[in-house]
């Protein structure tokens, strides 16, 4: 028996049932031209998403999983992620944001990682002025003309995906589209 990581009531898995159906009945499909997501900052499913990311609550994933499938998106489509820190992917051993991708794979859609990190230092030790610099280099893969969904979990700033759009923007003519669990 655990206790669900959520609402600390006794479960049969990491996050119980219960949870995972209030998580579902909150996500929210809001869509635009080139940007997709599901929930706001500081909304229950934002510390659910916090949860996933910090102890690997995969069943949390199936659920944005899940939903991203219902959205309607192009047939093809190369999946690629803003890859987590040196030291999250340390800690998990996988990226959450990987893993989410893997269970959006079929036939016709690809996990392709197209970004990786350059801060092998965390932010931390890196002086604040250059905190903004280089955080991300493109992995130089040749693709073809699918769409690019690039995912991403939490957006607040928007820093990091914004300096991974352009990343890819500079480089690719795919057309692009974003896509945060919470916003
Ligand atoms: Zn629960």
């Amino acid at each position: 028996m655990y206790k669900c990581k959520l609402c600390l009531k006794e479960s049969d898995s990491k996050v119980c049932k219960s949870c995972l159906e209030k998580i579902d009945n909150d996500l929210v499909i809001y869509k635009t031209t080139n940007f997709i997501s599901f929930a706001p900052l500081y909304s229950p499913v934002y510390y659910a998403v916090l949860a996933y990311k910090n102890l690997k609550l995969v069943e949390v994933g199936k659920v944005f999983a899940n939903n991203i499938k219902k959205v309607n998106l192009p047939d093809k489509l190369i999946i690629t992620y803003i890859p987590c820190s040196y030291k999250r992917y340390r800690k998990n051993k996988v990226d959450h944001m990987a893993l989410i991708g893997k269970l959006l794979e079929d036939k016709d859609r690809e996990v392709i990682k197209l970004i990786d990190r350059v801060d092998k230092l965390s932010q931390k030790d890196l002086k604040k002025d250059k905190r903004k610099l280089n955080r991300f280099k493109l992995n130089n893969i040749n693709i073809d003309d699918r769409d690019i969904l690039l995912i991403d979990d939490i957006i607040t700033t928007a820093s990091s995906i914004n300096e991974c759009y352009n990343l890819l923007k500079e480089n690719y003519n795919n057309k692009i589209i974003r896509l945060a669990l919470i916003y």
